[in-house]
């Protein structure tokens, strides 16, 4: 399921001759985003209740073990959804600011479609791909 079902939000439906980034589109990203960060936090807050939990009550060595690399795993986790988090808050600022949804590299188009997918991407297509190319490099 892709994410923007998952938030149960419908995709946006452009009309023949509507402006790039007009208000109706601006607004729908705005609620997407905020959608998508509430997601983020409730999962957060369930996260920080079960590592709350105490791995010096758990009796028996192996699972306390399996506790222990599990709280790796959602720590970690954590640290991802934060940065996501960050990401999502930095697009909702760039909406205020009408920056959203053009390329930070060349100022092109993202493109609504990209943006349905991604809603925190902040590059177009084809700066993300040399991007990526010379990260490799
Ligand atoms: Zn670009």
């Amino acid at each position: 399921m892709n994410l923007i079902t998952q938030l149960g939000i419908t995709p946006y439906d452009e009309q023949e001759g509507e402006e790039y980034m007009c208000e109706n589109q601006l607004s729908h990203f705005r609620n997407y985003l905020i959608a998508w960060k509430n997601l983020l936090l409730n999962t957060s807050e369930l996260t920080a209740g079960q590592i709350q939990h105490d791995a010096t009550t758990i009796p028996d060595a192996n699972d306390r073990a399996s506790y222990e690399s599990n709280l790796g795993f959602l720590l970690k986790r954590n640290g991802r959804e934060r940065k996501l988090v960050t990401r999502i808050d930095k697009s909702i600022s760039a909406i205020e600011n009408n920056t959203y949804g053009f390329c930070k590299s060349c100022q092109a188009d993202i493109g609504l479609k990209r943006l349905e997918a991604r809603p925190v991407a902040n590059e177009c297509i084809d700066c993300k791909s040399l991007a990526e190319d010379a990260e490799k490099i």
